[in-house]
């Protein structure tokens, strides 16, 4: 039977008995408008949706289990859309503060921030040094298009367009509807 690996699902014992030797993945997203086309979670659905099919792949080979993701970002400059639900960045700092040193206070020594929005990008980076530098743990954060972007570039001229770029281009059209073909990409705004 394969490892459960949602943290939501797990019991007080078995996060007490899993927290020090599993790695806990902490999706990063937000809530906002990408285009005429998609729905507001967009950022959320994908980042999750990686997130768990990446510990399912991991758990292979280590013992993994994903957080319930923070669906909130820092989306202030999409406010004029409708549909934007956005956390200042100071609020979003605390917040993923908070959650890292409640997931360190739990018992877990090892953390991933992984982020699915651009405007986050800057924060969980930020939050991933401060918490390495207060407490003993080991800890990383980075967008998944960063991770991703080695493998879906090379030696495919049609991947620059379905690799992760503004908030309703082809790579989240892609991501959310993978049938989908690559839609004409809306105007530009950030992640
Ligand atoms: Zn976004």
């Amino acid at each position: 039977m394969p490892p459960r690996l949602l943290l939501s699902e797990l019991t007080r014992e078995e996060v007490r008995a899993l927290a020090p030797e599993a790695l806990v993945v902490l999706p990063t997203a937000a809530i906002e408008q990408h285009g005429p086309h998609l729905p507001i979670q967009t950022d959320a659905a994908i980042c999750e949706a990686i997130a768990r099919r990446a510990a399912e792949l991991a758990s292979a080979e280590i013992r993994v289990l994903v957080a319930p993701t923070v669906c909130y970002g820092s989306s202030h400059h999409h406010r004029p859309y409708p549909g934007v639900l956005s956390l200042r960045s100071d609020t979003f700092l605390a917040v993923l503060r908070d959650l890292c040193e409640s997931l360190i206070l739990s018992g877990f020594t090892r953390i991933v921030l992984l982020n699915g929005h651009g405007g986050n990008d800057a924060a969980i980076r930020q939050v991933a040094l401060d918490v390495a530098t207060q407490h003993p743990v080991a800890i990383a954060a980075a967008s998944y298009w960063t991770i991703a972007r080695p493998a879906l570039l090379p030696g495919d001229a049609g991947s620059a367009a379905r690799a992760p770029g503004g908030p309703a281009g082809g790579g989240r059209t892609a991501g959310l509807h993978p049938a989908a073909p690559s839609s004409p990409r809306p105007r530009r705004l950030h992640r």
